[in-house]
């Protein structure tokens, strides 16, 4: 339901994603782990066109396009499809947190305002932040505003979410929170994809885990299988120094 073939994305003379192949099914949960620098960011981004990939074919539900010439319109149906975690949160520090959930509804996807604000209470309710509707992003905790973060990609409903590194601009007593409210979004069976530094996390929620090095899949499988006898030695490297 979501396949990517092919996908390429170079810097200048920098190849950052060195022809990227995998597959994720519905209701699947991957992580993305590796070096910092490897590519991990730019392929999540270049599944939303946040970059412009040089080559590749991505298929998200019901869409392929062809991702290096691929249209303003395809571009927007395969950004409907997806929903994103910021590491940084990226709240629109001028909206309330209803707003920060609601805009998107109605910017990408058409809603009324009166609709996106009724789903945007909804998912503040259930991310516990329901009496924080009228806060500003300022006003609100890290932990707090990635979680409005995480809400804004709930609201969505989208096919697959991508999670890139969503507790590392965390202070660290705001982690469990976030990991929390992510562990319930996994447990519901949403299909993502989520690079952590989070082993532990990675581990308790992903059905698969993917080892990045150097713009590629370096070694794939299950968490168990992955953390406890890495076959590469690129993957054992890193795992030792992390772990
Ligand atoms: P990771 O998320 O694994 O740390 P990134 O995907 O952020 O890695 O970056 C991979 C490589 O691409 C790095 O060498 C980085 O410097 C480079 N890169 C990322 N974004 C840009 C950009 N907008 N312009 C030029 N180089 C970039
Ligand atoms: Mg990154």
């Amino acid at each position: 339901m979501i396949s990517v073939k092919g996908l390429t994305k170079r810097f200048g003379e920098n190849t950052v994603l060195d022809g990227i192949d995998l597959d994720i099914a519905t209701g699947e949960r991957v992580a993305v782990i590796g070096p910092s620098g490897t590519g991990k960011s730019t392929l999540l981004r270049s599944l939303n066109f946040l970059e412009k990939p040089d080559a590749g074919i991505i298929t998200v539900g019901d869409v392929t396009v062809d991702a290096s010439t691929a249209s303003a319109s395809e571009q927007r149906a395969v950004r409907r499809r997806t929903s994103f975690v910021f590491q940084n949160y990226a709240l629109f520090a001028n909206k309330t947190a209803r707003d920060n959930i609601a805009e998107g509804l109605i910017t990408v996807r058409g809603w009324s305002r009166a609709q996106a604000q009724a789903r945007a209470e909804e998912i503040l309710a259930t991310i516990g932040l329901a009496e924080k509707a009228e806060s500003y992003p300022a006003a609100l905790s890290g932990g707090q505003q990635q979680r409005v973060g995480i809400g804004r990609a709930m609201a969505a409903d989208a096919e697959i979410m991508l999670i890139d590194e969503p507790t590392s601009a965390l202070d660290p007593e705001w982690v469990d929170e976030v990991l929390q409210l992510l562990k319930r979004v996994a447990d519901a069976r949403q299909t993502m994809l989520i690079v952590t530094h989070e082993m532990q996390f990675a581990r308790d929620i992903a059905d698969r885990v993917l080892f990045m090095d150097g713009g590629r899949i370096v070694e794939q499988g299950a968490p168990e299988v992955i953390f406890t006898e890495p076959k590469d030695p690129r993957t054992r490297a890193f795992l030792r120094k992390v772990l």
